[in-house]
């Protein structure tokens, strides 16, 4: 099969199983030049390991810490007809590199938020990890989540709360700047967005393996939040997602107490291009200015590079850097007043005329293609390719 990207909007129905693996071994490689950081997890839980944060969470422990690490995600297999879904073959690669190195490293295929899933997670510790993990990371991104007690299926939505929003948005697929207005949620939109991505499930994770004794005396999670700039605070910070990260961090404090010498942290990372947040309005056209302003000054950085911060600067140390509401901030640089200043300046003249000399939409396209192993250097587009790539699943 010859593989060409199809988008529609912040979706691509097709993935570049080599394009994929040359991207991981590209970040890969970044973090192989970076300083080992000994002190590191050695046996790590990734949940939602497959793209964005999550991968970028399992490469780090793995290859800065050299750590064993089991991976679950939500990812759809390849057949002889359609390519698998990104993250399938960002794991594979991943895999492959893992196994090179001499490290453990399989994965779970299925609902993270089932108490089937913990279940076999659990045994798999038991089985193959030598009974205990010593970090787990959660970094979940659903629209929907089943509660695996009712049944009751769940949806989150991107909305304000108790206010209508009207501000600028850009229209990825054909580079325009447009207003757009979004009505504000109702309350039982709110409630379902926290349900699904609020702290509960993280908790109930962490229950379940401390039930299970699978836990290492000094465990340490972490959940990751966003809070941005105040342009985007109605749909994000102050609209229903913010709503499910105070959430998170209520969870934090409780999980953090019931741990005892362990430590649990939410981090507030930067704003980067993830299938994620290329779904959220408003958001996309922030990051195209944010990322020409932090390529001229040399402080951009991907989800790699922040990762790595977030282990080298806090996880991995004693005295972790936290902010007054004791969040770890590896979006410090994003959040610089300089930054924010000739942000918004842009911000408030931005429109389709100028978006190619006031932002950086092309940066933005070029990440947005490289999620899917698109326009990855090095890859022959052209030569055919085999979609079917079998993976190391635990079950
Ligand atoms: P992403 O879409 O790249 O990754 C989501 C992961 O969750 C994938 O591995 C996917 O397979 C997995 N997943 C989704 N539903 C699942 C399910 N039911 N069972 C198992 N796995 C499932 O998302 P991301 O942008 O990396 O977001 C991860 C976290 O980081 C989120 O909490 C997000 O709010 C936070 N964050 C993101 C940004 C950003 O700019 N992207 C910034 C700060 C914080």
């Amino acid at each position: 099969m010859i593989v060409q990207p199809k988008t529609r909007g912040f979706i691509c129905t097709t993935a570049h199983p080599e394009g994929c693996a040359a991207n991981i071994r590209e970040q890969i490689d970044y973090v192989k030049s970076q300083p080992k950081l000994e002190s590191g997890p050695k046996k790590v839980l990734v949940i939602g390991s497959s793209t964005g944060y999550g991968l970028s969470s399992r490469i780090v422990p793995a290859f800065a810490c050299g750590a064993d690490t089991l991976g679950i995600f939500f990812e759809k297999e390849a057949t002889e007809r359609k390519t698998a879904s990104a993250g399938w073959y960002n794991t594979a690669g991943f895999e492959a590199a893992a196994k090179e190195a001499g490290l453990y490293a399989r994965h779970f295929n299925g609902d993270a938020f089932s108490d089937e899933m913990k279940a076999k997670v659990i045994e798999t510790i038991k089985s193959d990890m030598g009974g205990k993990v010593d970090a787990v990371i959660y970094s979940l991104a659903s629209p929907r989540r089943t509660d695996p007690k009712t049944g009751d299926v769940y949806k989150s939505c991107l909305k304000p709360i108790g206010q209508t929003y009207t501000n600028n948005t850009l229209n990825t697929d054909k580079g325009l700047v447009d207003e757009i207005t979004i009505e504000p949620a109702d309350e039982d939109e709110i409630a379902q967005t926290v349900k699904v991505m609020g702290g509960e499930d993280w908790e109930m994770w962490m229950d379940a393996l401390a039930d299970a004794d699978v836990l290492a005396d000094n465990v340490t999670t972490v959940a990751y939040s966003y809070i941005g700039p105040e342009m985007t605070w109605p749909v994000y910070k102050d609209g229903t997602i913010g709503a499910a990260k105070i959430d998170l961090e209520k969870a934090c404090a409780r999980i953090d107490e019931k741990l005892g010498a362990g430590r649990a942290f939410v981090s507030v990372n930067k704003a980067v291009v993830t299938q994620a947040s290329s779904a959220i309005p408003v958001v996309p056209l922030y990051i195209s200015i944010l990322f020409k302003d932090m390529k001229a000054r040399g402080i951009h950085e991907g989800c790699t590079e922040q990762i790595y911060r977030l282990f080298a600067e806090s996880l991995c140390s004693d005295a972790p850097k936290l902010d007054d509401a004791g969040r770890i901030r590896v979006d410090d640089w994003e959040m610089r007043d300089d930054v924010q200043a000739t942000v918004a300046e842009s911000w408030n003249k931005i429109s389709t005329e100028n978006l190619n000399e006031l932002s950086d939409f092309t940066g933005y396209q070029a990440d947005f293609l490289r999620l899917f192993g698109f326009g990855v250097d090095g890859v022959d587009y052209g030569a055919e390719t085999d979609p079917i790539r079998p993976l190391d699943l635990a079950d």
